[in-house]
Formats: C-alpha cells, structure tokens, sequence
C-alpha cells in the first residue's frame, strides 16, 4: 500500500474526535508531502534540527509536534512554529518554553509526558514529580505556555493486557490531573497514546491522540 492509501485506511478508522500524528521522522520531504497531499495536516517529529529543517520546505499549513526528549538549548529553533510541545518532562522545559514563545509573542500548547511502560528506558514524569511541576510557585508564571493534557508511551511488548493496563494508567492520570488542576479548563483536553502497534487499544482506553510513523510510511530503515 501507498503512502496516501494508508492515510486514506487509517483516517477512516479512527473515530472523529482523535486525532492523528503522522510521525515522520527519518522521512523526506517526497514522502511528507505525498502525506500532506492525501490530507494529512499533522505531523510529528522527535528532533529538532530535523523539524527545523524540514519546516521551511513544506507547506504553511502543517502542524508540527514535537514528540522527543527535549534539550532546554534547542527550544528556541521551533518556538516560532511548532504547534505542540507533546514531551514536557520537566519543569526546566517549560519554563525554556514559556520564555522563547513569549519572545515570538505565541502561547504554546504542551503536553506533560509521563512515564507509563515498564522500560526504564522510555522517558517521562510520575505522578509525584507532575505534581511538584504544577505546585511549583513558577508555574503559575508561565503565561505563554498552555498546558493541554498528557502523552505516554506503552511497553514495546505483544502481551495486550500489560499495554491495555498502561493506557489505563495514562487515562487515570489525565483524569486525576483534570480534577485537581485542571478543572473547567477547556484546554486541558488531549490524552496522547497509541503508535503502530497499539493504537486501537489506546482508542479503547480513551486516547484522543495516537502518533502513528511505521503503518504510514513503511518500516523506518
Ligand atoms: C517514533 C515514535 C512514534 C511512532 O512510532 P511507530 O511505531 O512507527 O508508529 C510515536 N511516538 C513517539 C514518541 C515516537 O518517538
């Protein structure tokens, strides 16, 4: 299957109200826009360099989201244009964040990631250090970021309940947050889960997000 085909495929799949990531790292501007072409408006990177450098050559009306570990130093080279931030990890983060958004007069969605899978590998928060982020008194500061819910990464694993049950997790977290930080902020809405190989589940546990690379573009070499 094409690259659009599988656009076309997994568009009508999932439900209206999530949304879809065409993560395109280690893809070339062809392969992004043969994307772009069948619709597809977001995408996702995990680098900076490689986000800044593919910007500038494709369409304006891309939405860009960073889903990598971020280094406080490279913030500034995609505040002017990225659309959302999905890997907050630290408080160090947001603050770099708010300060070069506020420097091009933006406000930038974010997302907190929180580590959900059993690797110890994988980034992200626990609940503790969420809550030391949102109790902090600079938080309260931090008027050029928004801050629009959360993303996870499940184990890399074939047993569906140990995924299913990370998800859950990712869902519990959200709402907990929702209910005692967030409450009656429209924003805070999005719950980012679900790759290539466990996105319908994540639909399942309530994912309004799922970041999908490999069942787009082919197997990344
Ligand atoms: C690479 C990546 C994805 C997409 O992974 P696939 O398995 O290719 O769908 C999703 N989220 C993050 C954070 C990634 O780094």
């Amino acid at each position: 299957m094409t690259i659009s085909q599988n656009i076309a495929k997994i568009t009508r799949e999932l439900p209206p109200k999530v949304k879809l990531v065409a993560v395109s790292k280690t893809k070339g501007v062809p392969e992004i826009m043969e994307a772009y072409t069948a619709g597809q408006k977001i995408f996702g990177e995990n680098k900076v360099r490689e986000m800044q450098a593919k910007q500038p050559e494709l369409p304006n009306d891309i939405q860009w989201h960073f889903i990598g570990h971020l280094q406080t130093n490279k913030i500034k080279f995609i505040a002017p244009f990225v659309t959302m931030i999905e890997s907050v990890d630290r408080l160090k983060v947001l603050q770099e964040v708010n300060k070069h958004a506020l420097a091009v007069n933006r406000r930038i969605p974010c997302l907190l990631q929180f580590h959900i899978a059993e690797e110890e590998t994988k980034f992200g928060l626990d609940m503790e250090e969420a809550k030391e982020i949102l109790d902090n008194e600079y938080f309260g500061k931090l008027h050029n970021v928004i801050i629009c819910g959360v993303m996870g990464m499940a184990t890399f694993t074939d047993d569906e309940n140990q995924v299913r049950k990370e998800f859950r997790q990712l869902r519990k977290i959200f709402d907990t947050l929702k209910q005692n930080y967030f409450q009656g902020d429209a924003a805070f809405k999005e719950i980012s889960m679900g790759m290539s190989g466990d996105y319908r589940i994540a639909i399942e546990e309530g994912s309004t997000i799922v970041r999908l690379g490999s069942i787009i573009f082919g197997e990344r070499g």
